[in-house]
């Protein structure tokens, strides 16, 4: 019998297992459909040999020690700031708009307040920023508004940045000055030996079994178990019955060059032109040192994998209908992304498995993070599939 059945192998669901199995000496059964684990920050080399990111560029960045100290405990880090380019009116330009950015498009020499004062002429007062295209053009005017965000957004989200909430575009923050990182939390680090790496450190521990290949539907009943805990989509665990709540997809094409660099930084976005929104050399993030190099550019889709909750008031007014029925469920518990249909990113969602973890031992987080009940075993890595006899009637049951 197990304590927990955990469906989901990305963070949510791995931190869970972790904490419960480490932390409170419980029997936990993990599953996944997918064939691996990490969920959607899952890497892996690829036929040249390169490290890549089977579900798009994944960057950890987080100003939580709390969630950085935990995640050490599982890897090493290479330290990584990370840094994007726009194609726009035949540029590479820094993004998040920076001094830079506005000298180089509009061939000016500002200082930093003179493109303060540059901005403040340009944008377009709004009494309440509510919108996507809100937060953008009340700070840095329609024209910049059009060359950098209306495209992409329109083109990531199928919907124009009018109708989406203001935190969509609220990601990418303004700068007057010539910091031209994306991202300014305290940490920046990727995992030194990549992120499924740091997984299976995370999960080898007796008590975790692991049974990939497999939706929960095909086991219940056959393996017996307590409490649940579900990191899928929230409307899909009660079979859509208020409809189904919007997420967006993307499909990743992959391409290998036979060059040793193609782009000067790990990203580029083009918000005008192609219908991918970026493309990613992944050896700028990892690291590795090859002769050759692996790309990834994004196609968004309205149909495919769950990747993003869709930010906007009639989404969120679905969402609380599926939350409430998801608390009158105190069986199961609802984490990540998908579970509670928020666009977090991976600290976050860390974050949000490990307070859940806190709440049911009854601890504070800090306390309940750092409880170490058995020592994990450093002699042994892989435990991928372990459960061959459960398996072996999951297939039984399947008819193969
Ligand atoms: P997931 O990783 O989606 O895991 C859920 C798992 O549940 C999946 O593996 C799924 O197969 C499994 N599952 C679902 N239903 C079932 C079922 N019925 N039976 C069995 N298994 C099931 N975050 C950052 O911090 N930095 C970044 O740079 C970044 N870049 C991103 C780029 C892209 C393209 C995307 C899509 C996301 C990015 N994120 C980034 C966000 C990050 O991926 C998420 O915050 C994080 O991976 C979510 O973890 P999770 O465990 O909630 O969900
Ligand atoms: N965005 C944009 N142009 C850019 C970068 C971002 O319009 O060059 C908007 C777009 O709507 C995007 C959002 O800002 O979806 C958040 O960007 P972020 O890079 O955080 O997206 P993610 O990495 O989560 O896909």
């Amino acid at each position: 019998m197990f304590d927990y059945m955990i469906v989901g192998a990305g963070f949510a669901g791995s931190v869970l297992a972790e904490r419960l199995a480490r932390g409170s000496g419980k029997q936990v059964l993990l599953v996944d459909r997918r064939p691996h684990i990490g969920g959607n920050a899952y890497d892996h080399y690829d036929d040249a040999g390169i490290l890549v990111h089977k579900y798009g560029p994944h960057i950890f960045h987080t100003n939580s020690r709390e969630v950085f100290e935990y995640l050490s405990g599982f890897t090493k880090w290479r330290p990584y700031e990370h840094r994007v380019r726009a194609s726009v009116d035949g540029q590479l330009v820094p993004i998040p708009i920076n001094l830079d950015t506005i000298n180089q498009l509009y061939g000016l020499k500002l200082n930093s307040m003179e493109v303060e004062s540059f901005f403040a002429s340009v944008a377009e007062p709004r009494e309440s920023v509510r919108t996507s295209e809100d937060v953008v053009v009340s700070r840095v005017g329609r024209e910049l508004y059009e060359k950098f965000f209306r495209g992409y957004t329109r083109k990531q989200w199928g919907l124009d940045p009018s109708q989406l909430d203001a935190m969509v575009t609220a990601r990418v923050p303004v700068r007057t000055n010539r910091d031209d990182r994306y991202f300014s939390d305290t940490y920046q680090a990727m995992p030194l030996k990549g992120y499924t790496r740091m997984f299976e450190n995370m999960l080898d521990h007796d008590n975790i079994k692991i049974l990939l290949n497999t939706d929960y539907h095909e086991i219940e009943g056959v393996i017996p178990y307590e409490r649940m805990i579900f990191t899928g989509p929230v409307d899909e665990f009660f079979d859509f019955r208020y409809g189904r709540l919007p997420y967006r997809s993307l499909e990743f094409q992959f391409e290998t060059i036979n060059q040793e660099w193609v782009q000067p930084v790990a990203v580029v976005n083009y918000p005008n032109q192609h219908l991918y929104t970026r493309s990613t050399e992944f050896k700028h993030l990892t690291g590795q040192e090859h002769a050759k190099t692996s790309l990834v550019y994004e196609y968004p889709k309205a149909e495919g994998d769950p990747y993003y909750p869709v930010p906007r008031p009639e989404n969120a007014e679905l969402y609380k209908r599926y939350q409430t029925l998801a608390e009158e469920r105190p069986d199961v518990h609802f984490v990540g992304r998908l579970a509670t249909y928020k666009y977090y990113n991976m600290d976050q969602v860390v974050a949000q498995a490990l307070s859940v973890y806190a709440r049911i031992v009854g601890q504070k987080r800090a306390e309940a993070t750092r409880a170490t009940l058995i020592a994990p075993r450093k002699d042994r890595r892989q435990q991928r599939v372990v459960l061959t006899e459960t398996q072996a009637v999951v297939l039984e049951r399947k008819g193969a």
